[in-house]
């Protein structure tokens, strides 16, 4: 198991399934499994060695999507704990249901895993599992029920089933076809494999109880008629077997230890249980069983976190594509510029509970913000150029002035900006009648070019017809180079800037919340909820040029800006595509003034 370097975490955060997981190595609850070296049942486990993992999980999604935030969070934590305590965590397809699921997604996921730097290898064996080649097993199982007289087919209608299901306050009632002959239900249930019934004409239930508290005991439906083309097993089968079922035959098949899920499945473990315990004792499976354990999903604020939702803003249109950096997607999120070691602190840092939780989007701009100024080198660039003209410096000449990468880590060096008389400048660091706090460039004012000269502002041109600013004329102080002036004089502001000749145009997209409510998922009309200006397209920047060798994906600080990441995807003609990965915290302003 190649687990990815720790981000320094002084305190871990509460972690019940750590408990859990230490209680039962402790007690040596799962010391006694056998390994077949693959997935497969009791007899298959019993002729291997002992289990090298001392735990196993697994991480099970469904390939109808893409994987958000939120399996970011059930991938991290599995193969996280999985690495923890010396045991595997299997990456598993569950692809039971054969009309919604693609290969483009299982690609899509499996690419993100690794991205997140984990890795399913271990022990010499790639634990990359499909549940569709479980079917013939699922199938056995599902006459071994039937032998045992506790399953049949059941022929009522959909609707009679509901109806008969009862609800909290009134017991089910049994179906008529609940007490047939256990050869008759053999015999049904070969021919439903067969082909020889219509879709819906009969369904294989549990026998259980009708009149359970829990009514997902109240004989739940495990195999369904449905004639789909599978993109595994293509139209070998006309029987599907259901979710409920599927998933704890999966865990068993693969000796998962701790099956680790979503709070919503909570009223299905006793039937999980129920289910394992009755095929362990016909044989089937292996001893000792996995044990369901559940926690809370993880919501982020101002997104939505649901594939299906997720699938309507692609494929309407409201956003660019799985890979939007607005949306909560792994693609997303990496196209945006977070790095892989930002989403696991985050998952790390919010812990594991028994609730749901809604964690405001602050907390993961926050691990990505502290990750990005770590290692991010700073650079200059100006998204919205006003032309800055230096009258007293001498026309023609460009010097190259030092400025460092880094302010707290020398190591990564420093490299060579170039200076000229025609600069530009952020036309938002020019006010013409500047009010009281307004430290940057007007008339008359003095400011600091970083890594360069003081510039004193002489005269603003306008265009004579529409009044609009065109350009400053200034004069720069040739002692004040690399940024202090010999006389002891100070200036409040520092800002950044690029020599025009030398510049780099690039295109550089800022983004906003998504919705411009908190908790969008919460509301039917969650569709108006979008934010309009959730992204802002600026055609013509201007960077310092060095950056013409960035790749994509290459993160940077602008100074003063925030942090950027070359886009994996789009370059407009001749130049970069420039994301913004999240704003700085504090305003540079601040920061400079320390210089
Ligand atoms: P969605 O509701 O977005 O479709 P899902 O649960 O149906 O999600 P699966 O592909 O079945 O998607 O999920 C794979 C795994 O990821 C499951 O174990 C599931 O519990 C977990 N998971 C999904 N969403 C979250 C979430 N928001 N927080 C934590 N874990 C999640
Ligand atoms: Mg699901």
């Amino acid at each position: 198991m190649s687990a990815p370097a720790k981000t320094a975490n002084p305190a871990k955060p509460a972690n019940f399934l750590r408990q859990v997981i230490e209680r039962d190595l402790a007690a040596g609850a799962y010391a006694t499994r056998r390994f077949g070296g693959a997935p497969g049942d009791a007899a298959h486990h019993a002729a291997g060695a002992s289990d090298p993992a001392r735990i196993r999980t697994r991480f099970p999604p469904e390939p109808n999507g893409y994987l958000h935030i939120g399996h970011a969070k059930s991938v991290c934590l599995n193969f996280g704990l999985a690495a923890e305590f010396g045991g595997v965590c299997h990456l598993r397809f569950d692809d039971t249901n054969p009309e919604k699921e693609e290969q483009e997604f299982v690609d899509a996921i499996i690419e993100m895993v690794h991205w997140l730097g984990w890795s399913w290898d271990a022990n010499g064996t790639s634990h990359l599992y499909y549940a569709s080649d479980y079917f013939d097993f699922m199938y056995r199982a599902g006459e071994l029920l039937i032998e045992a007289g506790l399953a049949y087919i059941d022929e009522q209608t959909a609707e009679a089933m509901r109806a008969t299901r009862g609800d909290f306050n009134t017991p089910g009632t049994d179906s008529p076809y609940r007490n047939r002959s256990r050869e008759d239900n053999l015999r049904l249930f070969r021919e439903m494999r067969d082909g020889q019934h219509a879709d819906g004409a009969m369904v294989l239930r549990a026998k259980i109880d009708m009149a359970s508290p829990n009514i997902n005991l109240r004989d739940p439906t495990l195999y369904r008629i449905k004639r789909a083309t599978h993109h595994n097993t293509g139209d070998r089968w006309c029987i599907y077997p259901m979710y409920t079922y599927a998933h704890p035959i999966e865990d068993a098949l693969e000796n998962i230890t701790h099956s680790i899920c979503t709070l919503e499945f909570e009223d299905q473990r006793p039937f999980y249980d129920w289910l394992l315990d009755k095929l362990a004792d016909g044989g089937l499976l292996q001893r000792p069983l996995p044990k369901q354990i559940e926690f809370g999903r993880l919501n982020l604020t101002y997104v939505i976190t649901s594939k299906r939702k997720l699938k309507q803003l692609v494929d309407e249109g409201h956003v660019s594509g799985w890979d939007d950096p607005r949306l909560p997607t792994i693609t997303g999120m990496r196209r945006r510029g977070y790095s892989p070691a930002a989403i696991r602190d985050f998952c790390e840092r919010i812990g594991v509970t028994k609730n749901e939780t809604v964690i405001d989007m602050s907390v993961l701009e926050n691990c990505v913000r502290e990750d990005l100024d770590r290692d991010c080198r700073r650079v200059l660039a100006v998204l919205r150029p006003l032309r800055v003209v230096i009258t007293n410096y001498p026309e023609g000449q460009t010097e190259q002035l030092d400025a460092p990468y880094h302010p707290g880590r020398p190591e990564l060096g420093s490299r060579k900006v170039p200076f000229s008389k025609v600069i530009y400048i952020e036309r938002d660091d020019f006010m013409e009648d500047p009010p009281k706090k307004f430290f940057r460039l007007a008339p008359g004012r003095e400011v600091r070019l970083r890594y360069a000269y003081f510039i004193r502002c002489d005269e603003a041109l306008k265009d004579q017809a529409t009044g609009e600013l065109i350009e400053l004329r200034c004069t720069y102080d040739p002692a004040t180079r690399g940024g202090n002036a010999p006389d002891g004089r100070k200036v409040k502001g520092t800002i950044h800037w690029v020599a025009a000749d030398h510049a780099l145009a690039a295109e550089v997209r800022l983004y906003d919340r998504l919705f411009t409510v908190p908790d969008p998922g919460r509301e039917e009309n969650w569709r108006s909820l979008l934010n309009p200006k959730s992204v802002e397209v600026i055609k013509n920047a201007r960077l310092e040029p060095g950056l013409a060798s960035a790749r994509a994906e290459d993160r940077f600080q602008f100074e003063r800006l925030g942090y950027f990441c070359v886009d994996r995807r789009d370059a407009a003609v001749n130049r970069p595509v420039f994301n913004r990965t999240v704003t700085l915290k504090d305003s540079w302003g601040k920061e400079s003034r320390r210089d």
